[in-house]
């Protein structure tokens, strides 16, 4: 097949890099190759590449840029933070709050943790995926030291209510993480109108290089009333003030930045573009084929995120079919996606398991055009039609 002809519409897995971030990495790879904690020149120059790198990537989400954090993907940055509080104020109170959705990234730190005695409250999502507030003003208790509920999932692309989240965690003095990995570059950011005390993120989901995330710290890690609020989860050398060892890689968080800028620059553009094929994609698909149905919310979601059910169908097999005539999409997020187990995001909205296998995920990017798109729906619906005349579950 020519690659160069792939439809690729799994962008929530991961995103090609953006051209203008390979030049950025290969300016870096050949010129900033010093180790940024060196004292001659070629170390200093590492370092302002480094430190104008955290000022860029400090932009996208209003912070301070000493409170950015460069770690090596978003499951990192996420056990750092769940790991990190949770192991730092065991004194504290030994109550996290979560959700029944999250990526696990976030649910394995927290089953972790309550192998060693803590307590984590798994909220419930509505058909949506949408927590209750209700919900966690009540599970709040007097041992809840840290709330931990993702910007947007990543199977069905619905936004939780963080700002509301962050001044309820506010109100009870309670630290706020929020894995925003597939929200950030994509959609606005402020971490302190939000109330945000810890923020994931992560570059290859944002047309930056994989092997480089970032963990926002508000005030790095102090708080009034508590002290140092976060402890490091790995010990070594003293990068990053410590929270997160190891030889920095200069050229790889320099591309993650210039993917920051673009992404931030381009931002209100590619909202309003990606939002019309995500559109077209759901109104299409709903409109022509029968028995599907829209999984997440139809309008509090992400630009690019597209989830359907299709019943009596597997979404596997969809996706197999798609992938023969050029076209790659998900039936889940790309981590579980090898499994058979139903995925635990659709069982947490309520869809019955035989249901939950004829999901399939579609996500937009920068670089998908509506020719795309066009082709995509164009091959969709006799896939559909095929497979159901198949299907042992349809009576034909
Ligand atoms: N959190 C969410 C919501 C994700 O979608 C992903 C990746 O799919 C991750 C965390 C993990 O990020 P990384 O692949 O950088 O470790």
């Amino acid at each position: 097949m020519n690659d160069s002809k792939y439809v690729y519409l799994d962008n929530a897995a991961t995103t090609p890099m953006d051209p203008r971030v390979i030049d950025e990495i290969t300016k870096h790879f050949n010129e900033t190759y010093g180790n940024a904690s060196s004292l001659h020149s070629l170390g200093n120059q590492a370092h302002q590449v480094l430190e104008k790198s955290r000022e860029i990537v400090a932009s996208l989400i209003n912070s301070e840029k000493d409170d950015i954090f460069f770690t090596s993907s978003g499951t990192e940055s996420d056990n750092m933070a769940i790991k990190g509080v949770a192991l730092k104020n065991k004194e504290r109170g030994n109550h996290i709050i979560t959700s029944v959705i999250e990526h696990p990234a976030v649910e394995n730190p927290c089953k972790e943790l309550e192998k060693q005695g803590f307590d984590v409250t798994y909220l419930p999502v509505d058909y949506y995926g949408m927590i209750s507030l209700d919900d966690l003003k009540k599970a709040i208790t007097d041992k809840t030291i840290l709330i931990s509920i993702m910007f947007a999932n990543n199977e069905i692309g619905t936004l939780e209510p963080i700002k509301e989240i962050g001044a309820i965690a506010k109100e009870n003095d309670i630290i706020f993480h929020t894995d925003a990995v597939q929200a950030f570059g994509k959609i606005p950011i402020d971490v302190n109108e939000m109330n945000i005390d810890l923020l994931s993120a992560s570059s290859h989901k944002l047309y930056g290089p994989k092997g480089v995330g970032m963990l926002y710290i508000r005030n790095q890690g102090k708080r009034k009333g508590w002290g140092n609020y976060i402890k490091p989860i790995m010990h070594g050398g003293g990068h990053e003030k410590k929270m997160r060892p190891s030889t920095e890689n200069v050229p790889g968080i320099a591309g993650f930045a210039k993917a920051v800028e673009l992404a931030r620059d381009e931002m209100t553009e590619e909202i309003e573009r990606q939002t019309k094929l995500r559109d077209k994609i759901i109104k299409t698909i709903i409109e022509n084929i029968e028995e599907t149905y829209l999984y997440g919310h139809p309008t509090i979601r992400l630009p690019n995120n597209v989830n359907i059910g299709f019943k009596y169908i597997e979404g596997e097999s969809i996706l197999l079919s798609l992938d023969l005539e050029g076209i790659g999409a998900s039936t889940g997020s790309a981590c579980s996606s090898k499994s058979l187990e139903p995925s635990h995001v659709l069982r947490g909205i309520g869809i019955k398991n035989e249901d939950a296998h004829g999901s399939l995920r579609i996500t937009v990017g920068r670089f998908t055009t509506e020719e795309e798109v066009d082709y995509f729906l164009e091959k969709l619906s006799p896939i559909i039609e095929h497979l159901r005349k198949m299907s042992p579950l349809k009576e034909n």
